[in-house]
C-alpha cells in the first residue's frame, strides 16, 4: 500500500449514521448526510445511505458529481454561484439560497432543463455567514420563488456555529420556526422543511430542547467523525473512523537545537528551539503541503511532533517504548481541519476499510 494513507472506516461511518438517523427520528428530524469532509467520496456517501440517509448534501458541485448514480436526493448546501446554475440544476434536486438574482438564474436554468428544482431559503440567525439577516427579505424571497417557474419553495434553513460561534439554541431555532410560520400564513402554503442547523444542533435536539417544528439537520462531522458542537463527541457515535498513516524514511540521533541557526525556515518564520540534548528523531514522508502539522496527534502518546516543512514531518521518538524502524508507519489522529486537508491532498492515498464497528 502506498503511504501516506488516510484510512477511512466505512463500518464506523455507517454505524454512526444509523445511530444518528435513529436519534433524529425520535425527535421528528430527518438528517441530510453531508459529504464535503471527504470530498464527496462515493464510498462514504454509500455508507451514509446504508445507515439510513435519504438526502446527501455537499458544498461543492464537483463533490456532488462524484455520486450522481447513488440512490439519494442531492442537496447543494453552499449557496449556488451565479456562474454554475446550469450545473446546479443538472446535479442537484435541492439548493440552499439567499440571493434573488441567483434564484432568477436558477429558475431560467430549470426551465431550460425542463426540471423542477426545490429551494430552501437561508436565514441568518446571527452567526453571520450565509442567509438573509433581515426577516422581510426572507419573506420577499419566499414570494419571489413562488413567482419563478420551475422552482418550488420547500422550506427555510439556517446555519450556526460556523463563523460567529453562535450555538444553536431553542431561542434562535424558534426564530426560524416563526419565519416559516409567517411564510406559511402569508402565502397560504405548507413548508415541508425547516432545516435548523448542522451537527452543532445535535446537543440541543438530544436534550429535547429543539422546537418540534425543526425537522431537518444537515449532518457531516457527526456521521464521519462522531463530533458536534465545539468538536465534542456526540453520544452513541464513535470518533475513530479516520486516521492517517505516514511512513518513516529516516531515524537518526540528532541534537535538538540546529547548528548555527540564523536563517528563516521554509515558510519565512524565525524558528525557536528548546535544548533537550541529543534526541532520536524520525522523519516521515508527509508535510505541510498535505496537512498543517499541528493537526497531527500521534496515536503512540510517547511520540511528539517536532515540526517539519512542505514535504517532511519531524517527530521525536526518544521516549517510545516501541522500537521504530525505517519503513514503519506512524499513525495519527486528526482534527476536522486535518481530515479535510488530508482528504484534499492528492498525495495522500485513501484507503477504505471495514473493521466491523
Ligand atoms: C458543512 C455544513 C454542514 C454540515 O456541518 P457539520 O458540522 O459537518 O455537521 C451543514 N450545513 C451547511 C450549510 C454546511 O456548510
Amino acid at each position: 500500500m502506498p503511504y501516506p494513507t488516510l484510512s477511512i472506516d466505512l463500518d464506523v461511518i455507517e454505524s454512526n449514521t444509523r445511530n444518528m438517523v435513529a436519534a433524529c427520528q425520535a425527535h421528528g428530524v430527518k438528517p441530510v448526510g453531508v459529504t464535503k469532509l471527504l470530498l464527496g467520496s462515493p464510498e462514504v456517501a454509500q455508507a451514509m445511505i446504508d445507515g439510513g440517509i435519504e438526502i446527501l448534501g455537499d458544498a461543492r458541485l464537483m463533490n456532488l458529481a462524484r455520486y450522481q448514480d447513488l440512490a439519494a436526493e442531492k442537496m447543494l448546501i453552499r449557496l449556488p454561484s451565479f456562474s454554475e446554475v446550469d450545473k446546479v440544476i443538472a446535479l442537484t434536486d435541492i439548493s440552499l439560497n439567499s440571493e434573488s438574482s441567483v434564484l432568477c438564474a436558477l429558475s431560467e436554468a430549470a426551465v431550460k432543463a425542463n426540471k423542477i428544482h426545490r429551494v430552501v431559503l437561508m436565514h441568518d440567525l446571527g452567526d453571520l455567514r450565509e442567509g438573509c439577516f433581515d426577516e422581510s427579505e426572507t419573506l420577499w424571497l419566499a414570494e419571489l420563488v413562488q413567482s419563478l417557474p420551475n422552482l418550488e419553495l420547500i422550506g427555510v434553513g439556517s446555519n450556526l456555529a460556523c463563523y460567529g460561534g453562535v450555538a444553536p439554541s431553542a431561542e434562535n431555532q424558534n426564530q426560524l420556526v416563526a419565519i416559516a410560520e409567517k411564510i406559511e400564513s402569508k402565502f397560504g402554503l405548507k413548508l415541508s422543511v425547516i432545516s435548523g442547523a448542522s451537527s452543532a444542533g445535535l446537543d440541543l435536539m438530544l436534550a429535547g430542547e429543539m422546537p418540534s417544528q425543526v425537522n431537518q439537520l444537515r449532518l457531516g462531522a457527526s456521521l464521519i467523525m462522531g463530533i458536534g458542537l465545539n468538536d465534542e463527541p456526540v453520544p452513541t457515535t464513535q470518533q475513530n473512523a479516520i486516521h492517517l498513516e505516514a511512513e518513516l524514511i529516516e531515524i537518526k540521533q540528532k541534537p535538538s537545537v540546529p547548528v548555527n541557526s540564523t536563517a528563516l525556515d521554509a515558510f519565512g518564520n524565525t524558528p525557536e528551539f528548546i535544548d533537550k540534548g541529543i534526541r532520536c528523531r524520525g522523519l516521515c514522508a508527509i508535510g505541510r503541503q498535505d496537512v498543517e502539522l499541528e493537526q497531527l496527534i500521534p496515536t503512540d502518546s510517547h511520540i511528539s511532533v517536532v515540526g517539519g516543512s512542505s514535504d517532511h514531518l519531524i517527530v521525536d521518538l526518544t521516549d517510545c517504548s516501541h522500537e521504530y524502524h525505517v519503513g514503519d508507519r506512524l499513525t495519527f489522529d486528526l482534527g476536522y481541519g486535518g481530515v479535510l486537508q488530508c482528504a484534499t491532498s492528492e498525495f495522500v492515498h485513501k484507503a477504505y476499510v471495514r473493521a466491523k464497528a
